[in-house]
């Protein structure tokens, strides 16, 4: 079905802090929307009053904001509707519910907790797939006022067509069919008065004129019964398109538990936004042709739901790198000076910013790192590591006089320097450059050396040198 406008969506429940999984649903609905000119919009599912917490529908905001993934419906944005939270649309629901039970499509039911889970169990035993027995289904008028008048809260149940084939195309997984009789009434409205998930979401894709519906496929088996509550309601269906699972290096869903970080703790530790959207846009979904590392408008031009993939996605931290790797490579370097440690700030000196970044960002893969950077150029501490301290032994005190003298001539220019060293030692290639790294970093690995003796200054090298010499 062609619509003139795409209008997808994100349906958070705010009961924890978000994590890759969701938002690569969200990502992949955004992208989608972006594509078309379409709208992204952002609902708040959030009926589950004990478990909801406003402090997590605020960090949800700010983890959306970060990553670009920007809402043009919504919450603190606006759009046709009174509210996107949940929690306040209990009014537009109760209309609904009237409505089905006024079509006889709905029913209250009194079956504790209890009775359900023994009938659930006596099913299971029996080896049949549980279902509600239907035991409310037929209560009269009377039984139902007499049942209230104990003070007895009921559900709401949704009375299903007995015998039908409830059947549409996912647009991930084609043509689905479900059976009515498999599915059993389901409850609609719990017992404390608050709207189920399979309702009110369903309702609300329809009320806000979702056109398209990508969500998790542990979701999909909710399709059918949602399909039916909006076709009794004559509410328009949206299309639903499950994406795979996100599976952990142990093949169980990507948790908290097996390496999941939530956004705020990738934030915190230094991934940029780029790198986690660029990644995730090729989690489950694969681009037409490798396109590198781009900006969220980009990677909406490029996508497509026909390579969104059917089999779960296996969650790769090292891939995961590669994108950071791209994304500090390119980020542009006064963001990236934001980006550093206020100690950072306070030993690089402002005009030697930009060199600094220049000279530090390939060796960067976290802007945190580039603190251990500041310290070996502007401080007086130096941490040797051991191949270092092997590399200076190796060279000898000789090599270190040298190049002190050789140093006196060249200054900081680091080109000179290494072709006087050259010629008074004798010595060229690694044995030449790196006793000269080490004396000067604590280490064997590490940026340019041109860049790292014009930042450090003479001085500090100098003294360094003498280090050195003196330690072999
Ligand atoms: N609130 C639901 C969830 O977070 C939304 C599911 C859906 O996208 O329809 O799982």
């Amino acid at each position: 079905m062609i619509h003139t406008m795409i209008k997808t969506r994100f349906a958070p429940s705010p009961t924890g802090l978000m994590h890759l999984g969701n938002v690569r649903t969200a990502l992949f609905n955004a992208l989608f929307a972006y594509q078309t000119g379409g709208v992204f919009l952002l609902r708040i599912e959030d009926t589950d009053l004990e478990r909801s917490k406003l402090e997590f529908t605020q960090q949800l905001l700010a983890d959306l904001r970060w990553l670009g993934l920007l809402w043009q419906e919504g919450p603190e944005v606006g759009g046709t509707q009174s509210s996107y939270a949940q929690s306040e649309r209990g009014d537009i629901y109760a209309k609904y519910y009237a409505e089905l039970e006024a079509k006889n499509l709905a029913y209250p039911c009194f079956c504790s907790p209890q009775e359900l889970a023994i009938s659930r169990k006596i099913q299971l035993s029996s080896g049949k797939a549980p279902r509600y027995s239907g035991n409310c289904d037929h209560l009269s008028p009377t039984d139902i006022q007499r049942k209230l008048e104990q003070g007895l809260q009921p559900t709401l149940r949704f009375r299903l067509p007995r015998h039908r084939l409830i059947e549409f195309t996912d647009i991930v997984r084609g043509n689905q069919q479900f059976a009515s009789a498999d599915i059993g009434d389901f409850i609609i409205r719990r017992a404390d008065g608050t709207p189920a998930f399979f309702f009110c979401n369903a309702v609300d894709d329809a009320l806000m004129g979702v056109t398209c519906v990508l969500r998790g496929e542990d979701h999909l088996a909710n399709t059918p019964r949602q399909i039916l509550i909006l076709e009794s309601l004559n509410l328009p269906v949206p299309q639903y398109g499950h994406i795979s699972m996100i599976l952990g290096a142990d093949n169980a869903p990507l948790s908290k538990r097996n390496g999941s970080l939530s956004i705020q703790e990738l934030k915190q530790n230094g991934w940029l936004a780029e790198a986690v959207v660029n990644y995730l846009a090729r989690l489950g979904h694969t681009f037409t042709e490798e396109i590198g590392l781009r900006p969220l408008a980009e990677l909406a031009q490029h996508f497509s739901l026909e390579r969104l993939g059917k089999a779960p996605a296996h969650f790769d931290m090292q891939q995961m790198q590669h994108w950071q790797q791209a994304a500090m490579n390119q980020i542009d370097t006064s963001r990236l000076w934001q980006l550093l440690d206020a100690e950072v700030h306070a030993l690089v000196p402002s005009e030697l910013q930009q060199e600094f970044i220049s000279a530090v960002r390939p060796n960067l893969l976290f802007p945190k790192e580039a603190l251990h950077w500041a310290k070996v150029l502007f401080t007086d501490e130096l941490v040797m590591e051991d191949s270092a301290r092997d590399t200076l032994q190796q060279a000898g005190a000789a090599f270190f006089t040298h190049a002190i003298t050789a140093l006196e001539t060249s200054q900081a220019d680091y080109k000179q320097l290494i072709q006087l060293l050259k010629e008074s030692t004798g010595t060229k290639g690694k044995n030449l450059f790196m006793p000269l790294r080490a004396a000067l970093t604590g280490e064997t690995h590490g940026p340019e050396m041109a860049h790292l003796l014009s930042l450090m200054g003479v001085a500090r090298a100098r003294h360094r040198l003498q280090n050195a010499a003196q330690f072999c």
